[in-house]
């Protein structure tokens, strides 16, 4: 078999071959164009320091040559062709001034489905050529199309995947920098709304309390929920800015004890905690992991807020937590006794605004998943839920071990 890098290597090879099996001096292969005529995608070196033809045309490949002469009969009949006496025969052309004279021709087609493609030609074997050398330079003609095709073919497959490739890079930049972008958006518009939020709640406050008693019934109860709806803007409005904050910030990992993280957050919850009489056991020591210590602390809060918040109607929650480390990992469980999830939620829920309930039953804003996600994403890790409704949550979060 051929084994080389480029089609023209194919050829190259396929020629030294058949000189060397013919003993013949020299020889091309050349191939029919579009336009009918020949380009060579092989040609052995005659000696063309002697030849007069512009050296340029004469060491390259020749494209785009009249199909004439010998070669021109190997075409007409579509059959192998010996000629050991050009110089009397019909076809001959002559060859440019300084190009070895052709003492003896083997012309053999290349085919393909039955189609002339193209030609072997060798010339100058001292003796002239014979049935074998035609017979040997068929068989090899035969596997040198396949050969070239093959090799085609795999070069044709290496520029898909090539363009598929740099199509995907492409798409992947565009899509980071419109993400980048929207992100941008987001955050400014969100700050933005800042401030007249702020004037929102300073006037719904004064109606509250400078205005009430001259406020009628309704009117007290319409100052009171613009007062709830501008708390819930300012609920939604910090909930996004730490989300695009989170996008824009840059992380770098370091140790992190997961013991120190998860009391900061029980402390911090404490008054939550005990207001729902919930029970929380920690399996200690959790390990160290690599991460960052706030990313992975506004993690673990928002896991243990949802534990606490979404169990079913005045049961007391139980949260269990506890860490498992194997080879390069560390996965943190965070498990509750709650109203679960069904399966069909288990990937929507991260993202971004997706929420299961009414805000009236189970408050929230549905970014806090999104930042959990978002956040181990920053640290090289991946979040999880393994849950049936009914049957409580266990969340999961990957890191990589300090050991790795
Ligand atoms: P939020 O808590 O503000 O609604 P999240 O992004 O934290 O937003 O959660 C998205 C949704 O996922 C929740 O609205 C809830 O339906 C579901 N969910 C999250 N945590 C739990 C949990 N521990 N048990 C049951 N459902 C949960």
């Amino acid at each position: 078999t051929l084994t080389c890098e480029t089609d023209e290597e194919v050829a190259g090879t396929c020629l030294a071959v058949a000189e060397k099996l013919t003993s013949s001096q020299f020889g091309s292969i050349d191939e029919v164009n579009d336009s009918g005529r020949l380009n060579a995608i092989a040609l052995s070196d005659p000696g063309w320091d002697e030849c007069k033809m512009p050296r340029s045309d004469a060491v390259h490949l020749l494209k785009d040559i009249e199909i004439r002469g010998l070669w021109g009969k190997v075409f007409r009949h579509e059959k192998s062709v010996i000629i050991n006496d050009p110089s009397s025969h019909p076809d001959r052309v002559g060859t440019p001034e300084g190009h070895p004279v052709i003492m003896c021709f083997l012309g053999v087609p290349l085919k393909y489905a039955d189609k002339t493609i193209g030609v072997i030609g060798l010339a100058n074997k001292e003796s002239g050529y014979d049935v074998a050398d035609q017979q040997a330079i068929e068989t090899l003609s035969v596997a040198f199309v396949e050969a070239l095709n093959r090799k085609r073919a795999e070069e044709e497959l290496k520029k898909h995947r090539e363009n598929l490739e740099d199509m995907v890079e492409k798409r992947t930049a565009k899509l980071e920098e419109v993400n980048a972008e929207l992100e941008s958006f987001a955050y400014s518009i969100s700050h933005d709304l800042r401030a007249p939020l702020r004037a929102m709640q300073g006037f719904s406050q004064a109606l509250l309390e400078d205005c009430y008693d001259e406020l009628d019934a309704r009117g007290k109860e319409y100052a009171r929920r613009i007062d709830a709806s501008a708390l819930r803007m300012e609920t939604l409005i910090q909930d996004l800015l730490n989300y695009s904050r989170l996008s824009r910030s840059e992380i770098e990992l370091k140790p992190v004890n997961l013991d120190s993280v998860v009391d900061n957050i029980l402390k911090q919850l404490d008054t939550e905690i005990q207001n729902k009489d919930a029970l929380i056991t920690v399996d200690r020591p959790l390990p160290e992991a690599a991460g960052h210590k706030a990313t992975l602390e506004q993690i673990v809060e928002n896991l243990i807020t949802n534990a606490l918040k979404f169990v079913p109607f005045k049961e007391q929650s139980n949260i269990h937590i506890w860490a498992e480390e194997s080879g390069e990992m560390v996965h943190l469980w965070v498990e509750d006794n709650g109203i679960g999830i069904g399966p069909e939620h288990h990937e929507r829920i991260f993202c971004i605004f997706e929420r299961l309930h009414g805000i009236e039953r189970y408050p929230g804003t549905g970014v806090g998943l999104a930042i959990v996600k978002k956040g181990i994403e920053k640290l090289g890790g991946r979040v999880g839920v393994e849950s049936t409704p009914g049957k409580g949550s266990k969340f999961w979060v990957e890191l990589g071990s300090i050991h790795s």
